[in-house]
């Protein structure tokens, strides 16, 4: 591991986690759980503990649904204007504090620092975005065909959301759901991943100084969420469940949603194709490849899972990719320099070096990595595999980490069939420069989102989500706000 000047001291790091409150937020009330008890929050890059926060029980959830339901008149019949302005706030008071947050988010999630930044901008943004939504909630009237009734349709809020978050990108996560749901109206209880909940609680205050009113979101840390958050599912005052995980944690979820037949949003896991048609600019795609299998460490949905490329272009493109990966800085995210952080935890760690394991023992060849990083810390070295077999698990699952497992094609037909050949559909990715070749691969695949010639797919001004295991339901653009109304008619007698 290269080591890189130290720049930020222990007593900045103490200083951002002591900033934050440790607590539950319930009815605009910071308070400790019912419960009376904490869990722990460690920086995965030492092992070491950052600090504690309340462990919410289902008596705090509860209580946190209590105060969603009666903030939730006032919200709805909150003017958009201010709704939006609220948000515009809070984007304005992210970028100016992007410096502290994302310490914060290195410090809980271990991404290195430049992600962190780039990851606020990108959370910040989904507000930005949101404001301009706020007032732009329209519905529409018309004759009815007969000539005789009039119609009118309007949108509104569907009432109080459950949030679920992950751990990957615990700020953003937060920020698509909230500002969708914050521009329509709706009141909230959130629930952070249990390994990041503290750029949720800054995010939270950063709202509250905005003039969010009490009541509005509502946040609960918690160590056990099944128990906790199951009987709300189970609640009919809560309408609405929006949930990025796991495809496992989703389907369960989902089942249990059947119960008050919520109206669900799920972002789930992915199996990412990245193709490299033999016409593709190398440089470009190889660019592309980078972004899209290293940002996060590789800890991303969207991250590209598996390399499809030209079988004329497959040595070269492993080749120049291992040298771009074998290059980066891997190290504490704290330091400047580094590009590679640890991953979550030894767990993550352990099946990022069972499916390197099993390619390997498959045949393939580490033209890069395959080991895990030295030192404190869950690191595994950047890795490109390639000669993998179709059999290797690396391109079943999702990696969740820096391994880039690239294999051959023969023909564009093959290419396709290959991609589509997973159950998950969130992104492909595909580099081209023929159109006729870009538009038959953008039509054929199987997914929510395309990047073409691009590694990277995100923007707040989109839709974002998937198909088939990767889930239902949009997240940002003008699609993102949907989620969070429902659509009444009126049938008027003249
Ligand atoms: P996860 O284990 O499914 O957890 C996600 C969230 O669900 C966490 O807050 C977790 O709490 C909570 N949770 C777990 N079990 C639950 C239960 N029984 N009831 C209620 N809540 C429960 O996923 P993760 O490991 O945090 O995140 C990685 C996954 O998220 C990957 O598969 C990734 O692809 C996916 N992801 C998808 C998108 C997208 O937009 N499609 C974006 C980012 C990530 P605890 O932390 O306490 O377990």
């Amino acid at each position: 591991m290269q080591s890189c000047g130290m720049r930020i001291t222990a007593d900045q790091e103490r200083a951002v986690v002591s900033s934050v409150r440790n607590e539950l937020l319930v009815g605009g009330q910071w308070r400790e759980a019912a419960t009376g008890t904490e869990f722990s929050v460690v920086d995965p890059a030492t092992g070491q503990l950052l600090c504690n926060v309340a462990d919410a029980g289902p008596d705090d959830a509860r209580a946190a649904l209590d105060a969603a339901d009666t903030a939730q008149p006032g919200w709805a019949a909150h003017p958009p204007r201010e709704r939006g302005e609220i948000l515009r706030r809070a984007y304005e008071a992210i970028v100016r504090r992007t410096e502290e947050l994302s310490l914060l988010m290195t410090l809980e999630m271990g991404k290195p620092l430049a992600e962190s930044r780039a990851e606020i901008a990108y959370a910040a943004e989904f507000f930005r975005w949101f404001a301009g939504e706020a007032v732009r909630i329209e519905g529409r009237y018309s004759v009815s065909p007969d000539g005789k009734g009039r119609m009118l349709v309007l949108r509104q809020p569907v009432g109080p959301c459950l949030l679920i978050t992950p751990w990957n990108f615990p700020m953003a996560m937060g920020t698509r759901k909230i500002g969708a749901a914050v521009a329509a109206g709706c009141t909230m209880v959130a629930k952070p991943a249990e390994q990041t909940p503290l750029s949720m609680l800054a995010l939270a205050r950063v709202l509250e100084e905005a003039g969010l009113p009490p009541g509005v979101l509502n946040v609960i840390t918690t160590s056990s969420p099944a128990e906790t958050v199951g009987p709300l599912l189970e609640d009919p005052r809560l309408r609405k469940l929006s949930f990025t995980g796991s495809t496992e944690v989703g389907r369960a979820l989902m089942a249990q949603a059947a119960h008050q037949l919520l109206k669900v949003s799920m972002e789930l896991g992915g199996n990412a194709p990245f193709i490299v048609f033999e016409d593709a600019d190398l440089d470009a795609a190889v660019d592309g490849a980078v972004l899209a299998k290293m940002r996060n460490i590789g800890e991303a949905c969207t991250a590209a899972n598996r390399f499809h490329v030209a079988a004329g272009l497959a040595g070269r493109f492993a080749d120049r990719l291992a040298g771009r990966l074998g290059a980066m800085v891997m190290g504490r995210g704290t330091e400047e320099g580094v590009e590679v952080g640890p991953l979550i935890d030894e767990e993550a760690r352990a099946k990022v070096a069972g499916l390197v394991d099993d390619a390997i023992a498959r045949g393939a060849k580490a033209v890069v990595g395959g080991r895990p990083g030295d030192g404190p810390g869950y690191f595994y070295a950047p890795t490109v595999l390639e000669d993998v077999s179709v059999e290797a698990l690396a391109l079943r699952e999702e990696i969740f980490g820096p391994v880039a497992p690239v294999t051959a094609f023969e023909s564009e037909e093959d290419a396709i069939a290959a991609a589509n050949d997973t159950s998950y559909g969130l992104v492909a990715y595909v580099f081209t420069k023929d159109l006729r070749r870009a538009f038959g691969a953008i039509e054929a695949l199987e997914t929510g989102m395309v990047g073409l010639n691009q590694g990277m797919v995100s923007n707040p001004a989109a839709p974002f989500g998937g198909v088939k295991l990767s889930g239902f339901g949009r997240e940002g653009g003008r699609e993102g706000i949907d989620e969070y109304l429902h659509t009444k008619y009126v049938a008027m007698n003249l």
